[in-house]
């Protein structure tokens, strides 16, 4: 997951410290709209800038706005609490399309690990609003995360050091391979993103995308091929 730098420039930002317990889902209610309009939005508001501490927008970037340490301002009597995620959108009269919600997932995924919590609400779910709108996969959101969660937990119990099965996996989209289904576990546990798919068992090419930055990310050769060494790091902890 690569997470943009928005460069926002915050007019005296709250000292107040977020204690992040949950994760807060909006929408822009605005069709386009990058990180900068949104910060300039809240200013004209006059507040310190961007409200949110995070923004996915419809292509599948994400854009970090206020510090996740900054209390935000998003929803009332949760901003000192939560970590806030708003959409590019508006979900009362779009639906959201299937790279925006990847980014999405992956990005509150990755911050319920980060900070070991476990509620995720809609804005409405907490304050009279509509956002973040009447087509928003929150349902689906809320499932798809209980689910990775859940195939977390059972990787981890079951993936303790596996020795290296003494064959180099490659790129094979028509060959299912219990030991590939094994690697493709531990990303997953790791946050590495494997599409819709998930451990399949299949070698395809979010499978390749996936080894290559776990290769990257661990100086390692980043071939696409797992070989003794990627798979002694991938399964290290
Ligand atoms: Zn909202």
């Amino acid at each position: 997951m690569n997470i943009l730098n928005g460069n926002l420039k915050f007019k005296n930002l709250s000292l107040y410290a977020n204690n992040p317990k949950s994760i807060l889902i909006h929408h822009a209610a605005a069709k386009h709209c990058s990180i900068q309009d949104i910060h300039h939005w809240h200013l004209e508001k006059g507040w310190a800038g961007c409200g949110y501490h995070y923004l996915v927008r419809k292509d599948g970037s994400i854009y970090s706005g206020r510090p996740e340490t900054s209390m935000g301002a998003h929803c009332i009597n949760y901003n000192s609490t939560s970590i806030s995620i708003c959409s590019e959108g508006n979900f009362n009269n779009e639906s959201m399309e299937n790279k925006q919600y990847s980014a999405l997932l992956e990005l509150t995924a990755f911050l319920i690990k980060k900070y070991n919590i476990d509620k995720i609400y809609g804005h409405s779910e907490l304050n009279l609003t509509d956002c973040p709108g009447r087509n928003f996969p929150l349902k689906n959101m809320k499932t798809d995360l209980a689910v990775k969660k859940s195939s977390q937990n059972a990787a981890n119990s079951q993936i303790q050091p596996i020795p290296y099965p003494g064959y180099l996996m490659k790129m094979n989209p028509k060959l299912i391979d219990e030991n590939v289904r094994l690697f493709q576990k531990k990303l997953i546990y790791k946050n590495y993103n494997l599409g819709k798919w998930g451990a399949d068992g299949y070698f395809g090419k979010y499978t390749f995308e996936a080894v290559i930055a776990f290769q990257r990310n661990n100086e390692l050769l980043a071939d696409g091929i797992v070989g003794i060494n990627t798979w002694n790091r991938l399964f290290s902890n």
